[in-house]
């Protein structure tokens, strides 16, 4: 690991300032549940940390008013078991509960779990030159398109890189329409979650749009009456502690048992979380039956591109969509 220095400001414009003294080899740490790790590995190689740990007041979790409000270093577990979290908006909390284990979810704050990056498995293991990787290192190449693809993205690829976005939580928040709270050297701005995500086009090694220095301080979920007929369903190779190979955020707002409102999201499946509208659209106005849900499933993946070995990924996202719309109008109803 390269050396580093640590500074441990008490404010969140401290923090900012410390970053841009420091310059463009700095990097905020959180939780550091990721971050350390790829610094272990060689993929990060920054020169100064600026913990926000200390940061006072940073960690709040607001459920009063028209909005949630989750600041940044809330820890994943407090946001997940918040019991009008639990109550109104189960899609958010189980988008957290089923993310990574109970002892990473202590530590990671939910400001640090937007800006995870790739589990591609050449993008993590490649660091000693064995595999080439764009996001790694610009102009190598991508292992992945003439590797295994079995856990790479269906939607939003391009010829340079193929790796799914990682997180739970983001696809939640897309679903729901969060806006996030942004420090920077310039000022603070507010910036809806879904652009915070850039495509991989030629450039995969640039995922974030956060200017240098800016700082995540709170994620925004406007209330709605969907939140009840919400959940987060997740598809993985074991039930725990295992990454999405397919997950669908879901929340309906119904009219009877006609669905008026559908907020849709995939995870696991696509370069950055990824909203279905071709759903939301086909299920405006139904009633919902195990058919139109499963139609609206394979309406999400009508536009998917599969590769050599993730072709499952389209009939399996499909069902995990349909799936979580019956769930989420049986939660509507109760
Ligand atoms: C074994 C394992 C399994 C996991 N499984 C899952 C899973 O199933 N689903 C899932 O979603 N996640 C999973 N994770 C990822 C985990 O959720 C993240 O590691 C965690 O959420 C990151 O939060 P953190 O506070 O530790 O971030 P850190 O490691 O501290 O930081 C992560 C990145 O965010 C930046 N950063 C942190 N906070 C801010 C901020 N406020 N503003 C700007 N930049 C900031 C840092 O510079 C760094 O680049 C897993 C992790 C591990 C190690
Ligand atoms: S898919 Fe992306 S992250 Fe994976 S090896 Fe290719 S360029 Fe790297």
């Amino acid at each position: 690991m390269q050396p580093f220095t640590y500074t441990r400001p008490t404010t969140a414009p401290d923090a900012v300032s410390a970053f841009a003294s420091a310059g463009a080899d700095a990097r905020y740490i959180a939780g550091g549940t990721t971050l350390y790790d790829l610094m272990k590995l060689n993929i990060e190689q920054p020169r100064h940390l600026v913990d926000i740990t200390a940061i006072a007041g940073l960690d709040k979790i607001e459920t009063d008013g028209d909005r949630l409000r989750f600041e940044a270093l809330a820890p994943m577990n407090a946001v997940a078991a918040n019991d009008v979290i639990i109550r109104d908006y189960p899609v958010l909390a189980e988008a957290l509960s089923k993310a990574a284990s109970q002892q990473l979810r202590n530590m990671a704050r939910v400001g640090g779990n937007l800006l995870q990056r790739t589990r591609c498995m050449y993008f993590r293991n490649g660091a000693d030159g064995v595999y080439p990787c764009n996001k790694r290192e610009p102009g190598s190449g991508c292992a992945a398109l003439r590797g295994l693809d079995r856990g790479q993205a269906v939607f939003g690829t391009s010829d340079a890189c193929t790796a799914v976005s990682p997180g739970d939580f983001p696809v939640a928040l897309v679903a729901m329409d969060a806006q996030l709270e942004i420090l920077g050297p310039s000022g603070s701005r507010t910036l809806p979650i879904g652009d915070l995500y850039r495509l991989p086009g030629d450039t995969p090694h640039l995922e974030f749009t956060l200017a240098p220095g800016e700082m995540i301080t709170a994620i925004v979920v406007p209330k709605t009456p969907a939140g009840r007929g919400s959940t987060y369903h997740k598809i993985r190779d074991r039930e725990s502690y295992a990454f999405a190979l397919a997950s669908a955020a879901v929340a309906l707002e119904m009219d009877g048992d006609q669905v008026s409102r559908a907020h849709i999201a995939l995870g696991g499946v696509a370069t950055k979380p990824w909203r279905a509208p071709e759903a939301e659209q086909k299920l405006a106005g139904q009633r919902l039956t195990p058919e139109v849900a499963l139609d609206a499933g394979r309406a999400a993946f009508s536009g998917a591109s599969p590769g050599k070995h993730n072709g499952f990924k389209v009939e399996l996202g499909a069902r995990t969509v349909a799936d979580a719309l019956l769930i989420a109008a049986e939660r509507s109803r109760s």
